[in-house]
């Protein structure tokens, strides 16, 4: 099996923020265990800003307002990360191989084929490819901002078989069990829905972005990449491979959709920012949902945002739902000047279609 393992801060670091080295000479001996299985392993890990703040003197209870000290610090804590899962993969006969991903390499497609087969070529050989954000050189309007989503994506670039998010609780609970004594852990999800989102979904920890709302996000892509995810505690002995064997109780494990959305098409919904929306009415909604057509000007209300063609753009329904997203091949000013007009109706070279239905996804609800 291809399996991506996402490690997060909280897991990897001392409360000083420091590399936890049992933490990860522990993830490293699994990782050994799962490759030794024939399981073909690509790590994603946290902690390079935190290992990085305290040279520069901070920490993390006081960590740097400024983007330009937490890059820094993810330049100094990066190097000292790699050089710890060099030493502990070494260890165990395996070979690191370091990369650096940024949301641009997803974005556009000759990049993601080309991230693709480094892993691929790094996978084929028997390395461990260990992935972070490029986060000394991350823009703050486009990055990835947390590693759950990073590695979910991760794990539809290599087509995985399985998501293990390693994280400081045992899963996802049905309530907060820092203030709820009656929480309970949820051992399967067969649907991420907003019941869920809203009982489950709170924020992280000072160390790391991510919390229950960016691994629930995490795992809706990973399930319509047709990828099982399993959200389980790091610290548990085993985990990885009773996460991958699928024993009970190892965590939450949610399952993957057996429809399998195509590479582009979850590219587009969920690799790339949406750069406007179009507001359509319920019949262009019905002919898109039911029919598989493409959208025409004729069920455009409106438009909101800038937006160029080839830019992506979410569909909006007349109830205010997002319910799609695609690739517009007409501008803001062309649909704020068309919107509603049936083709005969306008101009020579106008596109045909606003949104083809070659790009255009409906989004999992
Ligand atoms: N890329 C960040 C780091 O290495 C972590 C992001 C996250 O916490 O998910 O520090």
């Amino acid at each position: 099996m291809k399996v991506v393992v996402k490690i997060g801060s909280s897991s990897l670091t001392t409360v000083t923020g420091d590399i936890d080295h049992r933490a990860v000479a522990k993830l490293c001996g699994e990782v050994a265990g799962l490759i030794k299985d024939g399981h073909q392993t690509v790590v994603v890990t946290s902690a390079a800003i935190s290992a990085g703040l305290g040279p520069l003197g901070f920490s993390n209870s006081n960590r740097p307002k400024e983007a330009d000290m937490l890059r820094a610090a993810s330049a100094i804590g990066q190097i000292a990360l790699m050089a710890t899962y060099k030493g502990h993969l070494a260890s165990n006969g395996l070979t690191a191989g370091q990369v650096l991903l940024a949301p641009t390499d997803l974005w556009y497609r000759s990049r993601y084929l080309k991230s693709r087969g480094t892993l691929y070529a790094l996978l084929s050989r028997g390395v461990v490819p260990v992935i972070n954000e490029n986060d000394a050189v991350a823009d703050d309007e486009i990055r990835f901002g947390d590693n759950d989503r990073l590695a979910a994506l991760v794990a539809h670039l290599i087509d995985a078989d399985c998501l293990v998010l390693l994280t400081d609780t045992a899963g996802v609970f049905t309530a907060d069990p820092r203030r709820d004594a009656n929480a309970s852990l949820i051992e399967e999800i067969i649907e991420i829905d907003q019941h869920l989102e809203a009982v489950a979904g709170g924020p992280g920890t000072t160390a790391g972005r991510g919390g229950m709302a960016s691994k629930l996000a995490a795992a809706k892509i990973a399930a319509w990449s047709g990828v099982e995810t399993t959200i389980a505690q790091s610290d548990r002995p085993n985990v990885l491979v009773d996460a991958v064997a699928g024993v009970n109780g190892v965590g939450t494990v949610f399952r993957p959709h057996s429809q399998r959305l195509p590479a582009r098409k979850l590219w587009i919904a969920f690799a790339l920012p949406p750069s406007g929306r179009l507001i359509v009415d319920n019949g262009a909604r019905a002919a898109l949902e039911k029919h598989q057509r493409s959208l025409l000007a004729a069920g455009v209300i409106t438009a909101e945002g800038t937006f160029s063609a080839d830019d992506a753009v979410e569909l909006v329904d007349e109830q205010g739902s997002v319910f799609a997203k695609g690739l517009t091949r007409w501008q803001r000013s062309e649909i704020d000047s068309h919107a509603g007009f049936n083709s005969h109706e306008f101009p020579d070279g106008l596109a045909e279609e606003v949104i083809h239905r070659d790009d255009l996804v409906i989004l999992p609800s």
